[in-house]
């Protein structure tokens, strides 16, 4: 294989969604494992299109990933520039040479008459008619109008396009390394515009003369360009260019399997579609990304790499470095690859338990600043080691282990009306001054003065140990009582216990009235 070179080639129209994302990643896959480079290249001649900030945040959300590009706009490389505006000057000579070879023609019709084009048309029956080789007669363009005619248009300036000639009653061959031979009808294609009126290329021509200049080797890019890449063979050939080769990946479909991905589906399903946080100016509206909602990088990038590619067995952990060992086109699936929320969660899971407790700690500590709380480095690490199984996205460190940090104000109270017994305040009274003459106030001193203590007064451990966890966190989920209770401390422990028995009883009494 020649020099392995491929391109992430976004439209800066918006944030980056997780399809463009795994576009990348699989760009970036292939890369790598062929000792290739990885382009970024801005397509952004559609200026109507454009949406201030985007490329920013397409670069970050690469960089969030790793998936940072060897060139690209701020990059460097000798290909440059890489953002399509700045290369406006490089695309006229190449329409105008399919002009002078016959491939392509001027054009200088109005919208009103396209419009009556497909009117005409529909009233002969032919609905949604194409300028195309049924229609392009009727039309102004230089095939239509004489010499003369064209070349008065041409020097009046007005509404100039360059449109390509699709010939006629061809089939069209496409070698998808996904699908495998496709196959267009040129009857079907449309003379699609390839230099527009402000003289900027359309994305068909821009796309395929950078994909040449750049010598891009594979074009690896989402299932909706399938249909596109008719024109796009068709004019590597007329350019007598030796095309690149294609593969176009799968859609991703909604949780429930129906329809594509949308940015919508997040609020709905609950999950993130954007890497990092945007704000659709249009809407109004935030949308929250995945580091916001506290995923971990590489276990996003794991769980999209499994979304249209299959490793051939069942090893799911992938590192960047494993993926880029294991990633081959030919195993990149047709169907749809539907989106699990439970499955991202379970990957930011299984990465949050095998990242280092002193990372973690790091990852939460502005978080638990933010909040107001001043702990120490050491009580954070332990804080993480004992909650990290616990929870799937960051945030539910919080939301899960908040009582390490302050006692809740709300308390589970059906349990406590379920599981305290006022006959067995004295005990608690007793536990608490047990605790109080502690000299060491850790999890095995604890665990064997309370469980000494039950033993000794011959009570359940039901009696006393929700009683407890409870009193001490407000709630009955946590990780080991003794542990929890250690990291707690002595002084917050017995101060919360005092309070929450006089709750208990509160509660009771009420119950009882
Ligand atoms: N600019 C196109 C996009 O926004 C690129 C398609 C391609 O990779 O050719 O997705």
């Amino acid at each position: 294989m020649s020099q392995v070179r491929v391109r992430f080639a976004p439209s800066p129209t918006g944030p980056l969604h997780i399809g463009g994302v795994r576009t990348a990643l699989y760009n970036y896959l292939f890369a790598k494992k062929h000792g290739g480079t990885f382009i970024l290249r801005i397509e952004d001649t559609d200026q109507t299109r454009y949406v201030p900030g985007s490329e920013d945040y397409i670069m970050q959300s690469l960089e969030w990933f790793g998936l940072v590009p060897e060139e690209g706009p701020g990059y460097g490389g000798d290909f440059g520039p890489y953002r399509q505006s700045e290369r406006k000057d490089i695309y006229g000579k190449y329409a105008t040479e399919l002009v002078e070879k016959g491939h392509a023609y001027y054009c200088f019709d109005t919208s009103e008459d396209l419009a009556k084009m497909r009117a005409d048309m529909a009233d002969k029956g032919v609905h949604s008619a194409k300028y195309n080789y049924l229609t392009r007669g009727q039309m102004k363009n230089s095939l239509s109008l004489s010499k003369s005619e064209t070349e008065s248009l041409l020097d009046k300036g007005e509404n100039i396009t360059i449109r390509l000639k699709i010939p006629q009653d061809r089939t069209i061959l496409i070698q998808d390394e996904v699908r495998g031979e496709v196959a267009f009808e040129s009857n079907e294609l449309d003379d699609k515009i390839i230099l527009k009126g402000d003289g900027m290329p359309t994305y068909h021509m821009a796309n395929i003369i950078d994909d040449h200049l750049m010598e891009i080797t594979h074009v690896i890019r989402g299932e909706e360009w399938l249909p596109s890449t008719a024109h796009h063979v068709l004019m590597y050939e007329m350019f007598g260019w030796t095309p690149p080769s294609f593969s176009h990946l799968p859609l991703i479909l909604k949780p429930t399997g129906k329809g594509k991905l949308s940015k919508r589906d997040g609020a709905k399903f609950g999950f993130p579609v954007f890497p990092l946080e945007w704000l659709d100016k249009d809407e109004n509206v935030t949308y929250q990304g995945f580091k916001e909602d506290g995923y971990l990088p590489e276990a996003v990038v794991n769980f999209i790499s499994l979304l249209g590619w299959n490793p051939g067995n069942d090893k799911e952990r992938f590192s960047m470095e494993e993926l880029i060992q294991a990633f081959d086109l030919s195993r990149i699936v047709k169907s749809g690859a539907r989106f699990d929320v439970d499955k991202v969660r379970w990957f930011n899971q299984q990465y949050i338990i095998s990242t280092p407790n002193s990372v973690l700690a790091d990852m939460i500590a502005m978080t638990v600043r933010e909040h107001g709380y001043d702990v120490s480095e050491d009580f954070l690490i332990k804080f993480v080691e004992l909650m990290k199984e616990r929870v799937e996205v960051l945030p539910e460190f919080f939301s899960a282990g908040g009582f390490f940090f302050k006692m809740p104000e709300e308390i589970e109270e059906k349990m406590a009306r379920k599981k305290y017994k006022i006959e067995n305040r004295p005990h608690f009274d007793a536990l608490n001054s047990s605790m109080e003459d502690m000299q060491q106030f850790t999890s095995s001193a604890l665990e064997s003065t309370i469980k000494g203590y039950i033993a000794d007064h011959e009570l359940s451990f039901g009696a006393i140990m929700p009683i407890l966890r409870l009193g001490v966190c407000g709630t009955m989920k946590g990780p080991d009582l003794f542990e929890t209770m250690e990291l707690i401390g002595q002084d917050e422990v017995i101060r919360r216990m005092k309070s929450s028995l006089d709750k208990f009883t509160a509660i009771k009494n009420a119950q009882n009235a």
